[in-house]
């Protein structure tokens, strides 16, 4: 079993509007032979789990084998700056699923993807596929310390 020490929250840096699919693309144009991300919140509060929990995704350059990653579509606007735009039903099932991996691995840490390191992917170097360093663009840490 992986030893998991971080669960990493994330935006998907797209339109509102993206699908599944459209997240699948992406990773695929980028050359990625696993996701992003294990889990991602649709508008409609839908978890879809894109990999299982024992396998690595590409969703913090550096922790990646130490982590799962979660992620809620959105997070930019219309004119493609940071926002936290989650809806009501994304939060609600953002919470339970990390109170879920939470209860699962117990010694992980809650956090977003911008607290590992702000403007880095750990190495000291800008990660070229992050679109925006604002990820996951509201402070998990906090509003998940309860968990
Ligand atoms: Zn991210």
């Amino acid at each position: 079993m992986r030893k998991i020490q971080y669960i990493a929250v994330h935006c998907t840096a797209g339109s509102q509007r993206q699908t599944i699919a459209d997240l699948q693309a992406e990773f695929k144009r980028k050359g990625w032979k696993n996701p992003g991300y294990h889990y991602v919140i649709a508008l409609d509060g839908k978890i879809t789990q894109l990999l299982d929990e024992e396998k690595i995704s590409n969703g913090v350059k550096g922790f990646n084998s130490v982590s799962v990653n979660v992620a809620y579509i959105g997070g930019i606007d219309a004119a493609g700056k940071a926002t936290d735009n989650r809806t009501d039903a994304q939060k609600k099932s953002l919470r339970q699923l990390l109170g879920m991996l939470k209860k699962k691995y117990p010694e992980a840490v809650i956090q977003g993807h911008r607290d590992f390191s702000p403007d880095t992917n750990g190495n000291g170097k800008v990660d070229p596929w992050e679109r925006i360093k604002e990820c996951p663009c509201f402070d998990a840490k906090t509003e998940y310390a309860d968990l």
